[in-house]
């Protein structure tokens, strides 16, 4: 599997893969290094038990896609539509928002959905079994603040 592990220094997106067990990666951008464990459950793509990079072993499963990419498509399928509509061309507004909604699925369902760890935002994609729940706010606000007070912050 691949693990996009996070930095804890500036947040800079490192992709490792599993397979190859690096001791740790160095951050291309802060230049700090940070130390991995992988478990071998993720080294063998089985599931994702522990977090290599914080040792965490909570994790959520969301879609594989930028929420942000998402939402800009919807909105700018809306705002073309508004243009239609003001035009008086109701049948044309209503099928460019319904085809922007309709990309939007199809690009959400094509992605997938990627495991990510509550603690310090790690990212696993593979063929592993998926065993994490939905995003739970309460988990994440406890699991994050006790992340942020491990690296002293
Ligand atoms: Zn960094
Ligand atoms: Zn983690």
């Amino acid at each position: 599997m691949e693990v996009t592990v996070a930095c804890p220094g500036c947040e800079a997106a490192l992709p490792v893969q599993a397979a190859e067990v690096p001791a740790e990666i160095a951050c291309g951008n802060c230049r700090r290094t940070i130390p991995l464990q992988f478990s071998d459950a993720v080294t063998g793509d089985q599931s994702v038990d522990a977090c290599p990079a914080c040792e965490g072993r909570d994790f959520y499963i969301r879609k594989d896609f930028d929420p942000k990419v998402g939402l800009a498509f919807v909105v700018a399928g809306a705002t073309i539509s508004a243009v239609f509509y003001g035009y008086g061309m109701d049948l044309v507004a209503y099928g460019v928002l319904a085809l922007a909604v309709i990309i939007d699925l199809a690009v959400c369902r094509r992605l997938g959905d990627v495991t990510v760890c509550y603690r310090c935002h790690a990212e696993f994609r593979g063929q592993f079994e998926r065993t994490a729940g939905a995003f739970d706010l309460h988990t994440a606000d406890e699991l994050e603040a006790e992340y942020a007070k491990q690296l002293g912050r």
